[in-house]
């Protein structure tokens, strides 16, 4: 068992280099399919830490170990991709510096993720550092494509195994015990095209997507109790058409769900299916979860439908109080156990049947910003919980 106390005079000793390689690991950049360099940086540092097994999978996943007595297995996930920093105009410090100022490093990824991730890392070393042993295997995973639509950690669920997850996306060091999934999904009205002065000799689809939108406008959707109401909005508009004075043959909508675990993507296309009015002018219509080919950085291609799922751990389940009970005392702060706004990787885990509980440091408004910067104490007092918050929850499962 690692008390906190040991896990802090740990984090104090080793601060100097948590602070160099979350600094090395922002400076690095690494848009989605791109973080084979980061990966080599990741890799190395974890090797060095003394984890007793690290590797890399086909879609360039990190996975290391640390091995346990035989006890539950404990993950710790997190995302070494981050999204486009945007015109370097309006970022106080280039986006890849990793500048330390103050008490704040700043950078793009600083706190989605890889502050986090940072922070895990040297919270699972701390069992090596210490010559502790844990009671279950602890799993560090650095998946790939968390923000196109998480194919890592979708990967990562299917083929590796956990008793229990914790998901390290920014809560300000608080609990995090769930979010809404999303499901981008396109419905294609299909019609016939004609000059725009003949409409007797088109069927224009725009009529048969206004009834559509009208009737979505309606549609009444699931309340969750962890996580509130799910919502659709619609976003794009497109068709196959250019020209202003030409009927277009297709207009197909993109529609952006918030979903919540008894919505599944089976029954949101069923959903809209019915929303969709038997067509009286020849037009026709298709509902279909969007789908790409996504290529990681290790080369492989795969089909990749647009579908984060949600998770929910209910606050009154061994996890969640365990969880609880170790950040509060680990941070003197209340563990003010709420939902995340955004989807995460936990809904692909929490899907395969891992429970998942969240909790990582930085402001997560920060993420996708131009003012991206995690606080160092903030950091820090996440590497401190980490080990201490792997016990627990192992304990949490075993006597469950
Ligand atoms: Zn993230």
């Amino acid at each position: 068992m690692l008390t906190l106390k040991q896990s802090c005079a740990a984090t104090e000793e080793r601060a100097d280099q948590l602070i160099d390689f979350t600094s090395r690991i922002v400076a690095s950049p690494s848009l989605s399919g791109e973080e084979g360099d980061v990966a080599a940086i990741i890799v190395a540092e974890m090797k060095k830490l003394g984890f007793d097994e690290v590797s890399t999978d086909e879609v360039g996943n990190i996975i290391a170990k640390i091995n346990g007595d035989g006890g539950p297995t404990v993950m710790l996930n997190g995302h070494m991709d981050i999204v486009d920093p945007g015109p370097a105009e309006g970022w106080p410090y280039p986006a890849y510096s990793g500048k330390v100022v103050g008490d704040e490093l700043w950078g793009r990824g600083s706190v989605d993720m890889k502050g986090p991730v940072a922070a895990m890392i040297f919270g699972a070393a701390q069992f090596k550092q210490l010559g502790i042993r844990p009671a279950g295997d602890v799993l560090m995973t650095v998946a790939v494509m968390e923000e196109i639509a998480g194919l890592g950690s979708q990967f990562l669920a299917t083929h590796t195994s956990a008793d229990v997850a914790i998901v390290g996306e920014p809560s300000r060091n608080e609990l995090r015990l769930g979010h809404r999934g999303r499901i981008e999904l396109q419905v294609k009205f299909s019609g016939r095209s004609a000059h725009a002065s003949a409409p007797d000799l088109a069927i224009n689809p725009h009529f048969a997507a206004a009834k559509f939108l009208q009737r979505l406008e309606t549609l009444s959707l699931q309340n969750d109790s962890v996580l509130g109401p799910a919502t659709i909005a619609p976003t794009l508009y497109v068709t196959d058409q250019q020209s202003a004075n030409v009927i277009p043959s297709e207009v197909t909508i993109y529609l952006d769900w918030r979903n919540v675990p008894a919505e599944s993507p089976e029954h949101a296309v069923k959903t809209l299916e019915a929303l969709i009015e038997p067509s009286t002018d020849g037009s026709t219509a298709v509902v279909r979860v969007t789908e790409q080919p996504r290529t990681c950085y290790t080369g492989v291609t795969r089909d990749f439908a647009s579908i984060f799922p949600p998770f929910a751990t209910e606050s009154s389940s061994p996890v969640a109080i365990a969880a609880e009970k170790v950040i509060t005392e680990s941070t003197g702060n209340p563990a003010n156990a709420d939902v995340w706004q955004f989807a995460t990787d936990g809904g692909h885990l929490a899907l395969s049947g891992i429970p998942c509980v969240g909790f990582g440091p930085g402001d997560d408004r920060l993420a996708h910003t131009n003012q991206e910067r995690i606080s160092i104490s903030q950091l820090k007092t996440a590497a401190a919980t980490y080990g201490p918050l792997v016990c627990e929850l192992a304990k949490s499962i075993e006597t469950t």
